[in-house]
């Protein structure tokens, strides 16, 4: 089928929960093609979940294999590839007596973290969760309750108790929203809905502290900024912070569903039979492949090329900005999790590159956000960076064009 069929097939037989404008039918590395047969070079990677680019040859092999073998046995059985990926995340955390729980997404995730919150709380009546303004933690009612965002919220009411907003980076606002009743603060180290914005080092050192002092709980959603992404396995290590549980998902399995929550010591003895559980959760097949992509970024060295191609991102990323000072504000992020901030809506700059081959997504209104694969070339860096240059520049002479006044828009040179 081309794109136009199947769009048209789409919109008789889903619901419109998206908008979407190519149908893509095939991918190798940090390249997908489309169903018209047109490249890209894929900067979007499924939302930071394709962290080892498409069909990774390992990944393949490794989910070909145990598809073959055991697909699901539910969790009334063991099966020990739960165990090696439980082992083999819980070593790369840095919190101590690290211990898994395996589900299916995000979302998923994020509930579970809530629900183990509050049990531990339970028992001294504290069951509030303080999350961000401009967080993203899910769409279940519960995490859509979580997120900081009115408009994810709007039309889902009564909304479930217990949650109460402070401002990223505000340690002040957080230690207002304190109350007897506080069990925990859930935060993402890099907020990546809420427009590609990392936290303040003294804010996640400070946040830990006041955690301790107040008796509360420190979580960390990395459904986005974990497993690789920012250069470093999980986001908070990148600050003097280590959280008391956390929430996996996203790169995790390379696009095989998997989430997971991770606690430390102070929380991993708190599930007990009956308290939680999911079907799917762990199968042998999600973790063999959870495991091919946790291999493969120890084998093929990513974190270390997550830093270096990040670097080398910002810094040509910044030399367009540079160019386009009067609309383009500034270039955030960390490893390869990354954002053009503009004047302007992204969505124009998000389209023209899409027509000009490069995949990348429109956030939070004004920010381009980036998020190539993890083993990214330099060279494909450099056609990035070509098309990205070359749409700033059209950008501007369409922007400065339809304006009656191009001193007004800001847009003249
Ligand atoms: C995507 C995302 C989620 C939700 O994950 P789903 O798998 O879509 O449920 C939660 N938190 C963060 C930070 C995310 O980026």
């Amino acid at each position: 089928m081309k794109t136009a069929e199947i769009a048209e097939m789409q919109k008789q037989y889903l619901m419109s929960t998206y908008a979407p404008g190519i149908a893509l039918v095939e991918g190798a590395g940090a390249n997908v093609w489309d169903a018209d047969g047109n490249e890209y070079l894929d900067f979007v990677s499924g939302i930071a979940v394709t962290n080892i680019g498409h069909c990774h040859p390992k990944m393949v092999r490794a989910v070909q294999d145990q598809v073959a073998t055991l697909v699901h046995v539910s969790n009334l059985f063991f099966n020990e590839k739960q165990p090696l990926l439980a082992k083999a995340i819980a070593e790369r955390s840095g919190l101590s007596g690290a211990k898994c729980f395996f589900c299916n997404s995000g979302a998923e995730a994020n509930e579970g973290l809530i629900k183990l919150a509050r049990l531990w709380g339970s028992e001294h009546g504290k069951y509030e969760v303080i999350t961000m303004r401009q967080s993203f933690h899910g769409r279940t009612l519960a995490t859509l309750t979580a997120t900081g965002q009115e408009k994810v919220q709007k039309g889902f009411g009564p909304l479930p108790e217990g949650f109460v907003y402070a401002n990223f980076n505000d340690l002040q606002s957080i230690e207002d929203a304190i109350t007897s009743k506080t069990a925990a603060v859930l935060v993402e180290a890099l907020q990546g809905e809420g427009g590609v914005i990392p936290a303040e080092p003294e804010f996640m050192s400070g946040l830990r502290a006041l955690c301790d002092e107040k008796g509360i709980l420190l979580l960390c959603d990395e459904v986005q900024c974990g497993v690789g992404r920012t250069g470093q396995w999980f986001g908070f290590q990148n600050y003097d912070a280590l959280p008391d549980a956390f929430s996996l998902a996203k790169g995790l399995g390379n696009g095989f569903p998997i989430g997971a929550i991770v606690a430390g010591e102070k929380l991993s003895g708190i599930f007990q039979p009956g308290h939680h559980a999911t079907t799917f959760g762990g199968t042998p097949l999600a973790c063999a492949a959870a495991l091919s992509v946790i291999n493969v970024i120890e084998e093929d060295q990513l974190l270390a090329n997550t830093m270096m191609m990040g670097a080398y991102f910002i810094e040509g990323l910044c030399a367009i900005a540079l160019k386009h000072k009067k609309w383009i504000a500034q270039v955030r992020g960390l490893g390869l999790l990354l954002g053009l901030v503009l004047d302007v809506p992204s969505l124009a700059l998000q389209k023209k590159l899409q027509e000009k081959g490069l995949l990348t997504i429109a956030t939070a209104g004004n920010v381009l956000r980036l998020l190539p694969p993890l083993n990214v070339t330099q060279d494909e860096i450099d056609q990035a960076l070509k098309l990205i240059g070359e749409a700033c520049v059209e950008l501007h002479d369409e922007m400065a064009a339809q304006s009656p006044n191009p001193c007004q828009c800001g847009m003249g040179e």
